[in-house]
């Protein structure tokens, strides 16, 4: 019945809002009628819907409400139109409510049977996988934790597409705490945190990634927490990541970091050689498919593994180069070709030189003792390897001068700037003096 009225209403607000206005944002609407006191409307984009709720909610809800039969809100769900005929249907389907609770975007990519599992990782794929069974919720919540590409939002998103294929009954809402509070805001803006907050409380399983993000933002967190609370109370199925454990992230209000640690918590650790190496082989049987299979050279995903340990994202991406490379030119890989094509990502990872070692190493070299190299004496013997020293540790680590200072008994920046500058002016006069460092510099990144 609503529908059939829509365009009478429709052409009202025509004459309020303009002939443009109406055209853009009234007329792509298709009202699909009336359920349980909702009436639900289809827009060509979310941003049309977004925009009509934000613009035009309370013209278009007060004309509902005069029509006698008991509207209490609006919903507007994002598709292209369907035919009149099959109008009804998905109007209450479950696709269409689902609309509003429509989570971020699941990566096609992200699935279990594609994550390689190691020592650093077991515990979490485990405790994932148990969490995908969706049997009896036996901790709340799974909190995921680790560095930057060990494969936290790989494993939510595994979570998800198993549940949905196994319990499409389910709701189930992934989005990252960026998103959450993004909803939240924007909830309090059009004054509708009544519907904000029985959509979250009305999932069966929540996923929230990144939730360091909501540190420090007060009202965010505090909804959070709430939100977290009736969903336990309900004895529904939570899993958080955080790049830290969630006694460590600062500025988490203590209540919600304690609360969190009421279920499980794990850590991905950072990957170890072999996992390394067990992921270049699956990631390069993956890439074959779309770029051909290519010949490897023995040793190339040993060197690898050996060389890029930052994280899985950054390895992922040397392959990926590898293979477009190597397909580009028709070439099998080799170590030279990845000497070359990865020269800068393996720069960056090089092995991290720390002031110490270069001390030591020095006054190994020139056989003095570290305690000298440290300690006030400024004789001839002992000033130069330690201006030396000061020398690789401005070159060869990301140490500030006030830093290496401190390493040097507690110097003043300005003397190790001095020592830096006299090395610097020695190199171009002294071939021994240049050789000496050169050796030194090939030792230390060995
Ligand atoms: P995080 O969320 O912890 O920063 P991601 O889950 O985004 O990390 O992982 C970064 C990339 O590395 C993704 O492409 C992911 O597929 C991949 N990755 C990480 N760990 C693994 C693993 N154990 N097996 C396969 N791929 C992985
Ligand atoms: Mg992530």
């Amino acid at each position: 019945m609503v529908a059939d009225q829509w365009t009478g209403i429709s052409e009202e607000l025509r004459y309020e809002i303009g002939d443009s206005n109406h055209k853009n944002w009234i007329a792509p609407l298709e009202c699909l009628g009336i359920t349980d006191g909702v009436v639900r409307f289809r827009a060509p984009s979310r941003f049309v819907g977004d925009w009509v709720k934000r613009t035009y909610h309370d013209q278009i809800f007060a004309r509902l409400q005069t029509l006698a039969c008991d509207v209490s809100r609006m919903e507007f769900i994002v598709g292209d139109p369907t035919p009149r005929a099959a109008v009804a249907a998905p109007a209450t389907s479950k696709a269409a409510q689902g609309d509003d609770l429509q989570g971020a975007p699941l990566d096609g990519k992200y699935h279990f049977d594609n994550f390689v599992v190691g020592k650093p990782n077991e515990l979490a794929h485990a405790a994932a996988r148990r969490v995908a069974e969706a049997g009896p919720v036996t901790f709340n919540p799974l909190f995921l934790y680790g560095g930057v590409g060990l494969g936290k939002t790989h494993l939510m998103h595994a979570i998800a597409w198993e549940l949905k294929a196994k319990r499409p009954d389910l709701q189930v809402l992934y989005l990252s705490a960026e998103q959450f509070m993004y909803r939240f805001v924007q909830a309090l803006r059009d004054r509708e945190i009544m519907d904000f907050k029985n959509l979250f409380r009305s999932v069966d399983v929540l996923m929230v990634d990144d939730v360091q993000f909501i540190a420090g933002k007060d009202s965010t967190q505090e909804e959070f927490f709430h939100t977290f609370n009736a969903l336990v109370d309900q004895n529904k199925q939570i899993v958080i990541s955080a790049d830290r454990a969630p006694g460590e992230i600062k500025d988490l209000e203590a209540r919600i970091s304690s609360r969190m640690q009421c279920g499980l918590v794990v850590d991905l650790h950072p990957t170890n050689y072999e996992l390394r190496l067990g992921i270049l082989q699956r990631k390069a049987a993956q890439f074959a498919q779309s770029y051909g299979s290519i010949k490897i050279d023995d040793g190339v995903f040993e060197f690898l593994a050996h060389r890029i340990t930052t994280n899985v994202r950054v390895l992922e991406g040397a392959l990926q180069r590898l293979f477009a490379f190597s397909s580009l030119i028709g070439q099998e890989v080799t170590l030279d070709m990845v000497q070359d094509c990865l020269s800068d990502m393996l720069r960056s990872s090089e092995r991290r030189v720390t002031v110490e070692e270069i001390q030591r190493k020095v006054a190994e070299h020139f056989n003095i003792r570290l305690s000298d190299m440290l300690g006030p004496k400024r004789t001839r013997t002992i000033a130069r390897p330690r201006q030396i020293a000061m020398y690789l540790s401005k070159e060869m680590t990301s140490r500030s001068l006030p830093e290496i200072g401190r390493r040097f008994g507690g110097r003043d920046h300005t003397t190790i700037l001095h020592g830096v500058r006299k090395v610097v002016e020695m190199r171009t006069q002294d071939t021994q003096l240049n050789e000496d460092i050169e050796l030194l510099r090939r030792l230390l990144e060995s």
